[in-house]
């Protein structure tokens, strides 16, 4: 999967791409007993990373991709599992992670999310591919599966990638899906437009590291998609780091011009930057956080 795809889909943007960079395909990959994550085929970009618990008796599907991927992931669901999902989770609201929303649910899957996921979507359903892809259920602060006799928890962070981010805790399993709440390796993305800010992001990857051991499997929306309780505290201390950095120069009475010439962020360039959220992006980010409060 390349950076660029990522850039354009995390945006959900319309028609960015041709319909052939869109996987048609998808791999699994079991990254624990019965949960699978699902990424494009031949290197092709299916959406944010998916993942889906298997078992006898329910399927959980967390998040289900782009509206042009949705039916290649519905026919990787029935592959792997034999049938659709039971549940689908939204991790939150952007379109390359509830694009299959309204395909899931036609196939008889309960869509679960958090209420900030529904009231956007209810104001705009076209990322989740119509009103038929609303969720049905809803949940102010967290909610708990109880399937293939284990238990799934579900939990909301605040003000964190958007408003409305839910994390998936496999807790038998020693599985967290973080989705957006987690870009390993690269510069996150997190959308102030959408009720996300720095120091709820911030709190949240301080939450992932509070509930993670060494031997916890982390799942990133993007970037690699399998992380590390030790990879998340690198992203962490990236993005703390860069917090102060531009802070500094904004105490200084810097303008945003200024602080862009200044280049607090360079350091990290090399290692974090992507065609998406570039060094330069990161630090608007960080410039317009830090003025807004
Ligand atoms: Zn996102």
């Amino acid at each position: 999967m390349t950076k660029r795809f990522l850039a354009i889909a995390c945006l959900a943007l319309a028609a960015p791409l041709q319909a052939q960079d869109f996987a048609t395909s998808f791999d699994a990959t079991e990254v624990a007993p019965g949960i699978y994550t699902l990424t494009g085929a031949e290197g092709k970009f299916g959406g944010g990373t998916i993942s889906v618990l298997v078992g006898d008796e329910q399927i959980v599907l967390i998040d289900d991709a782009m509206v042009p991927t949705a039916q290649p992931i519905l026919d990787a669901v029935t592959r792997l599992a034999g049938r659709a999902p039971d549940f689908v989770i939204n991790t939150h609201i952007h379109g390359d992670h509830v694009g299959g929303n309204a395909l899931m649910q036609e196939n008889g899957a309960y869509v679960v999310a958090h209420d900030n996921i529904r009231k956007r979507l209810a104001a705009d359903s076209k990322g989740a591919g119509g009103d038929g892809g609303l969720p049905i259920i809803t949940f102010s602060d967290s909610v708990t599966f109880h399937v293939n006799g284990h238990e799934v928890f579900v939990f909301h962070v605040h003000h964190a990638h958007t408003d409305g981010d839910g994390v998936i805790h496999f807790r038998d399993q020693n599985v967290i899906h973080a989705g957006d709440v987690l870009f390993n390796k690269v510069f996150p993305y997190i959308d102030l437009d959408n009720g996300g800010s720095i120091e709820g992001f911030i709190k949240a990857q301080e939450k992932l590291i509070a509930i993670s051991d060494d031997d916890t499997v982390l799942i990133a929306g993007h970037g690699d998609p399998v992380a590390s309780k030790a990879d998340v505290e690198t992203n962490l201390a990236v993005l703390k780091d860069g917090r102060k950095l531009v802070k500094a120069l904004v105490d200084e009475g810097k303008t945003e011009e200024e602080v862009l010439a200044a280049n607090p962020l360079g350091k990290y360039h090399d290692d974090y930057s992507w065609s998406f959220i570039t060094t330069e992006r990161m630090t608007k980010t960080h410039y317009r956080d830090l003025t807004s409060e």
